[in-house]
């Protein structure tokens, strides 16, 4: 079947060698594994649409790949070993950066980093910011509508594709992604394609907002007693003017602690060990002044008590290890060992009684799990990770025996609150069935309806988001 694709794509496009695919059949925390036939690495957005086209008359399954660094198993292929992976990482060309209309436009390949550095080399920030930002691609993180630690001033990825270009299942080509700020022109399927996670269409290359880039930056570690504490120095930072706050995190201290055995040389410069911690990252008009008004109002707040403890960054040497810190918290959660994860929002406001109640039931339910919690406080997107013990794992049967019980806890709580059971992450594989329990069934049957009308074949990661029909 695959020597119909033969012709129409250039050397390399076609890997079937068992240890050349293995990298791209995998998750990347290992949870998710799938077999397929072939990955395909088209060079242009032509061959995208040759192997759409050989798709659809072949009814094959396809699935979008970009960095491989999605957590919620949308990458991987399923067991059948019918599909194809579509791989878009030789698609890794910045077509156009334009400082005066202020865009970007990179092919899906493009790693964040990479288009990160040369906006920043332009003088302007690409303003979206995450741990796998070495990893992960612009296809990916538009597929994912990926979030990161700087929404609470910037938005969601949704926020800064102004236009894409993409690939539709019979092979339609939709070119040029559009640079236009204002265009009212009827539905606008663009938003659609941001967060479809590769099953509504091929991503090939997006354009994406730029701002000018910050003229000085300050970045804090704080220690605090209690979510609450973390959420009134948020609000105390703000009344005392400190409008720019690029960053809010809020991590617990057993996170840290898996981080500080990872990182056994990192040291948080606290003196003190803390239930809780905050990092904050503001924006001024140059270094020294944005560390002026961050330590004005630290010190109020350790003076009043909010804050038990904190350190400033006296340079970029110094923010750069106290986020070396907050992006490893992905990497030291993968050395966990199996358990449960969930990516998950309420109102900001809510967050901190959101923790003690799941905390509360986990403890009685779990007693000798860890309880491991860090996330977007700014956003009230927190990460929760639960990791039963081995031997608990063993009475229940294996793992997967508790899950039903960890989902009810943390999704329950979170519908009580009105929250969402997926914040930032996506649906993937691991929440098709949330889902189905957290939107309405009208919703549902709008969602099937656009993807129906998207991908009539179902071949465009089938199983992932809804269940496969
Ligand atoms: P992949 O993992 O390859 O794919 C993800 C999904 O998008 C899949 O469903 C895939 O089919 C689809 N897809 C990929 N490319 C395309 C395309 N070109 N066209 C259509 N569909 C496509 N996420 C956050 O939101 N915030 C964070 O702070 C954050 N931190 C992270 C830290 C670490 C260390 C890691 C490993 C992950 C983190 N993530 C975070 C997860 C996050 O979703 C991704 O890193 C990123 O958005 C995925 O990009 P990717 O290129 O790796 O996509």
């Amino acid at each position: 079947m695959m020597e119909a694709l033969q012709d129409r794509l250039g050397p390399g496009s076609i890997v079937t060698a068992p240890e050349a695919m293995a990298r791209y059949l995998v998750d990347w925390r290992g949870r998710y594994r799938g077999i397929a036939q072939a990955v395909l690495k088209p060079r242009d957005t032509a061959e995208v649409a040759a192997v759409m086209e050989w798709a659809t008359a072949t009814r094959t399954p396809v699935v979008p790949q970009g960095g491989n660094t999605g957590l919620s198993g949308g990458a991987t292929p399923d067991a059948s070993g019918r599909a194809v992976v579509l791989s878009l990482e030789r698609m890794n060309r910045i077509r156009a950066i334009d400082t005066e209309g202020d865009t970007v436009v990179a092919e899906a390949g493009c790693v964040l980093a990479t288009v990160q550095q040369a906006s920043r080399a332009a003088g302007r920030l690409l303003a979206i910011s995450l741990g796998s930002e070495g990893s992960c691609q612009i296809g990916g993180i538009v597929a994912t509508n990926a979030g990161g630690i700087n929404v609470i001033r910037h938005g969601m990825t949704r926020d800064l594709v102004l236009g894409l270009e993409y690939v539709l299942a019979d092979g339609t080509v939709s070119r040029t992604p559009s640079l236009l700020r204002k265009d009212n022109t009827g539905y606008d399927l663009r938003h659609l394609l941001i967060g479809s996670e590769g099953t509504l269409a091929v991503i090939t290359a997006a354009s994406l907002r730029l701002l000018p880039a910050p003229r000085g930056t300050a970045t804090a570690l704080c220690g605090v007693g209690h979510p609450r504490d973390a959420l009134a120095l948020l609000g105390r930072l703000r009344d005392a003017g400190l409008a720019a706050i690029a960053s809010f995190e809020l991590m617990c201290e057993g996170e840290m602690q898996l981080v500080l055995d990872l990182l056994p040389a990192a040291r948080t410069g606290l003196a003190n060990r803390h239930r809780w911690y905050v990092f904050v990252e503001t924006e001024g008009d140059s270094d020294e002044a944005a560390r002026e008004s961050l330590g004005a109002g630290m010190a109020a707040a350790l003076e009043n008590g909010t804050v038990a403890d904190a350190v400033l960054a006296q340079n970029g040497r110094q923010a750069a290890a106290i986020w070396h810190l907050r992006f490893a918290v992905s990497e030291a959660n993968r050395r966990t060992g199996p358990g449960f994860s969930y990516d998950v929002s309420v109102a900001t406001a809510a967050v901190p009684a959101f923790l003690d109640s799941i905390e509360a039931e986990l403890a009685v339910a779990l007693p000798t799990a860890r309880r491991l919690f860090v996330g977007h406080l700014g956003d009230g997107n927190m990460h929760v990770n639960v990791v039963p013990d081995p031997v608990h794992q063993e009475q229940a049967g294996g793992i997967e025996a508790l899950r039903p019980l960890v989902d009810e806890i943390v999704y329950g709580t979170v519908t009580a609150d009105a929250g969402s059971i997926s914040a930032e992450h996506g649906i993937g594989r691991l929440k098709v069935a949330a889902l189905g329990k957290a939107r309405p069934a009208h919703e549902l049957a709008l969602m099937r309806a656009i993807k129906a009308s998207f991908d009539p074949l179902g071949i465009l990661n089938p199983g992932v988001v809804l269940a496969a029909t």
